[in-house]
């Protein structure tokens, strides 16, 4: 009953698709239960594939919910610093294989302590027994060089502690029409869906349409767009010469400003009549 694909590419590219713009548009937001970060820096979603997305939302909650929502103790436990998980790259050493990484199906943990051949690392076991109650292999039960801060969806077979029945969430069906439609206009404004996994273990998807909302932070707004595409079609050609930087609404604002308080001072200091006169001079 194995659920996720076996570990080889013939088998990985027909389950999950094929590395690049294929994945991309598979690849929705995990949001996970606690926070998360990357770099010292806090993250707000995990982009993941659909397929393998609520599987490690259901994972996260189970961590979640061992430890007795405290951030505290996820933190002490090194489980918050998250270190990757969709990479486009292939196998380290490897000019064909692609890693799993690529297929957004693979996640790292806690790097600093956790590098290649680090024996079992330091990942708390109920962290390791969580991803495997999904179906996952984990790096740390490698032969020959473990990896253990990596977790991935591929078929775990013959490792250690999946043989029991799993607990896992079924992927969830996203957006019919994605065959249909052109992938480089869905690329601009992809949907995005974001998969979270509610007390009772069921899986929700809540698909946004690309909205300014939806991504307020990464997304330019509606009025900034709209800016963008006048701008960027009146100043399209300088924008080669360098002054692309015109396109930025703000960068104008500012310019409009200080160009305004010029004049304002500038009249100040010649007195409204002079100034009537010094125009009269200039167009006479
Ligand atoms: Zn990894």
């Amino acid at each position: 009953m194995a659920r996720w694909p076996a570990d080889n590419q013939a088998a990985l590219l027909r389950f999950y698709g094929t590395p690049g713009p294929d994945i991309d548009r598979q690849l929705v937001d995990v949001v996970p239960p606690f926070q998360m970060y990357y770099d010292g820096q806090p993250i707000k979603r995990i982009r993941f594939h659909r397929k393998a997305a609520p599987a490690l939302a259901a994972a996260l909650k189970e961590i979640w919910d061992h430890y007795g929502h405290d951030q505290k103790k996820i933190d002490a436990l090194g489980i918050s610093k998250y270190a990757g998980a969709y990479n486009p790259r292939k196998v380290r050493g490897s000019a064909t294989k692609w890693s799993n990484h690529a297929y957004g199906a693979a996640i790292d943990l806690n790097a600093e302590e956790n590098g290649f051949g680090k024996g079992h690392g330091s990942i708390p076991q109920p962290v390791i027994d969580a991803f495997k109650r999904q179906g996952a292999r984990w790096g740390g039960d490698y032969r020959g060089r473990t990896d253990p801060m990596h977790f991935e969806f591929c078929d775990a077979t013959g490792y250690p502690g999946v043989s029991r029945p799993l607990a896992f969430v079924e992927p969830p069906h996203i957006d019919g029409d994605s065959d249909t439609t052109d992938i480089s206009a869905r690329r601009k404004e992809p949907d995005t869906a974001v998969v979270t996994v509610d007390a009772d273990h069921e899986t929700h998807v809540e698909e946004t349409e690309a909205s300014a909302e939806a991504d307020a932070e990464t997304r330019p707004s509606w009025l900034r767009r709209k800016w963008k595409g006048v701008t960027g079609w009146l100043f399209g050609g300088v924008g080669s010469v360098g002054l692309g930087w015109l396109t930025d609404p703000w960068v104008v604002v500012a310019i409009g400003g200080i160009l305004l308080l010029f004049i304002t001072l500038f009249i100040l200091w010649m007195g409204p009549g002079d100034v009537r006169a010094w125009i009269r001079k200039q167009v006479s």
